[in-house]
């Protein structure tokens, strides 16, 4: 399968044992949907290790052009993580699969552990904590931890 962004080859691999497809050249993840809460778990616990967790997360801007599907080939469909319109991300409703831009791998696994880690707070708190949380950021720190957690070769 090819990276929808970049058309290198993606590459098998696993973040402890979660198997996703990732771009060597963008970092891009392709992830099966049924796989998206074990990642995020997983990224947690890496991301944990490297960054604090009360900090700011990296901004997801926009990447533009339309993403096709790398198993079908269609225009995979926008949708936003946990109902936020923040982080943006790519499905195909066919084939269960979800393409993840790097910038929002980061900002999905401290979304995730800061959403579970207050899970008595309303929904708007978070788009607004969000929002605040994406003005100052250490995003080689994240880069370094998804980096890190990533293992190449099949399960
Ligand atoms: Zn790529
Ligand atoms: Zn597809």
């Amino acid at each position: 399968m090819e990276c929808p962004r970049c058309s290198q080859d993606l590459v098998q691999g696993s973040y402890e044992g979660v198997e996703v497809h990732k771009c060597p050249q963008c970092d891009g993840v392709l992830a099966s949907q049924r796989r998206l809460i074990p990642l995020m778990t997983q990224l947690t616990k890496s991301l944990g290790q490297h960054v604090d967790l009360d900090q700011p997360i990296p901004s997801v801007p926009d990447v533009p052009g339309n993403v096709h599907c790398p198993v079908c080939r269609q225009q995979m469909e926008n949708f936003g993580y946990m109902g936020t319109n923040t982080i943006m991300l790519d499905r195909c409703a066919k084939d269960w699969v979800v393409w993840i831009d790097p910038a929002e791998l980061g900002a999905m696994a401290v979304l995730f552990a800061r959403t579970n880690k207050r899970t008595d707070a309303r929904h708007q708190f978070y788009q607004q904590e969000l929002r605040d949380m994406t003005r100052r950021v250490d995003r080689l720190l994240v880069a370094r931890a998804l980096a890190s957690g990533f293992a190449s070769g099949a399960l």
